[in-house]
């Protein structure tokens, strides 16, 4: 019965498949191949995905305890997928907080167990470098102990620009005002005829590379992201893991891979430039189990993104290939805005029930996927911290003090 199962494959998927698992570098046409499979060679993927994701992580599903923060949504640089950036005058959306709201937050994360703050916004044509600074030495003097993942390469291209410092110093610059790790974002294809299209006006793919290169190079840790559903073909989606993998290989500084499907509800490129309205189930898992086979060795963590994906989906895409449920979040607003409807939070025990639900193991980690806690025990899980107060009632009195101590150590 099995053998009729397999004997559906087709050879050259099982040729692939095979390789893979036995330890085969898989080529950018050979990911093609694999990313076009349907019905039993589907199948047969995400099983291998699966089976190479238990032989390189084991039963474990990580996830970390962290907070989004967008201090700004002004943004004029129109990626046609955005559904976040406001025009400064001609929108009462439009925000830009302040330090005491910056503080507040993560007051706030703290007292729900936070140990990440994930810090990314528009880019503010009145903002320069100096901005991106104060952040980080007014937070990490608040809060020492909070790991600050921030500022996608195009703000760091922004920031840099405007500081006229060598990318090494001003990256150097960031990283002892408190930068911790940056997140690989701004990827999302790293084709530059598929970005003439996505974002005109946004960094190019050669520039990309020089920053997370050069990022890498100054001790400072990334992510990894991908952007599909939309314009792209399979070809694309190859050449993106393959630039990836190189760049991995050369510097080992990126911590995971997170594809991102494409939301296309409120936006020009799904609306007014014909794309499709993002991935289909099929290709959410189909994307996962490639890239655990054609990155393994190289970068260790796959990443599901519950907020693209749902909470389901993403249970299935831990049974394809992907080892990290990725973050609580806490407050999400850029996929919400372009029309996802997954929700802002995932708390540590509903992320704990989701993983358990499908026979693994929660584990919370660090940023840098240290593990922080095992939770094989569920009678020894700890309370919920969603009930905890927000710390943004402290009054401005306090928040001030705060920041002057801040400005002062730094
Ligand atoms: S994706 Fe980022 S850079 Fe592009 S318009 Fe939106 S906020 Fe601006």
């Amino acid at each position: 019965m099995l053998e009729r199962l397999f004997n559906e494959v087709d050879p050259r998927i099982a040729d692939l498949l095979e390789g893979a698992l036995s330890g085969r570098e898989l080529s950018p046409e050979d990911a093609v191949c694999l990313l076009e499979a349907e019905g039993s060679n589907l199948h047969a993927l995400l099983l291998a995905g699966d089976v190479a994701r238990r032989e390189d992580n084991g039963d474990d599903v990580s996830f970390v305890v962290c907070r989004n923060l967008n201090f700004t949504n002004v943004c004029y640089v129109g990626c046609s997928f955005c559904g976040f950036a406001r025009h400064k005058d001609d929108d009462a959306e439009a925000y830009d907080h302040p330090m005491e709201v910056l503080i507040s937050k993560c007051e706030q994360a703290i007292a729900r167990g936070a140990t990440e703050v994930c810090i990314q916004g528009g880019i503010h044509p009145q903002k320069d470098h100096t901005h991106y600074h104060e952040i980080l030495t007014t937070l990490k003097a608040a809060f020492p102990d909070l790991h600050i993942h921030a500022f996608s390469p195009e703000e760091i291209d922004f920031g840099q620009k405007k500081s006229g410092m060598p990318l090494g110093e001003y990256l150097g610059w960031l990283q002892e005002a408190g930068l911790g790790t940056i997140p690989g974002t701004a990827a999302e294809i790293l084709d530059d005829e598929i970005r003439e299209i996505l974002s005109p006006k946004k960094l190019k793919t050669a520039r990309w590379i020089e920053i997370v290169r050069a990022a890498h190079a100054v001790g400072l840790r990334s992510s990894s992201t991908l952007m599909y559903g939309h314009i792209e073909k399979p070809i694309h989606i190859a050449r993106h893991l393959g630039i990836l993998r190189d760049i991995q290989k050369e510097t080992g500084g990126f911590t995971e891979f997170v594809p991102l499907g494409f939301i296309h509800e409120r936006n020009m490129l799904y609306h007014l430039l014909g794309s499709r309205p993002g991935p289909s189930p099929h290709e959410d898992l189909r994307i996962i189990a490639v890239a655990r086979l054609f990155l393994r060795p190289w970068i260790q963590n796959i990443q599901v993104s519950w907020v693209k994906m749902g909470p389901k989906l993403g249970q299935m895409g831990l049974c394809s290939g992907a080892n990290d449920f990725g973050g609580t979040l806490m407050e999400e607003s850029i996929s919400r805005e372009s029309g996802s409807e997954h929700g802002e939070n995932t708390p540590p025990e509903e992320f704990r029930r989701l993983i358990r639900e499908i026979q693994r193991v929660p584990v919370e980690r660090s940023t840098l996927y240290a593990t922080l806690r095992r939770f094989d025990d569920p009678a020894e899980d700890p309370p919920s911290l969603e009930d905890a107060k927000p710390l943004r009632t402290a009054g401005p009195r306090r928040v001030r003090a705060r920041i002057e101590a801040a400005r002062t150590a730094g």
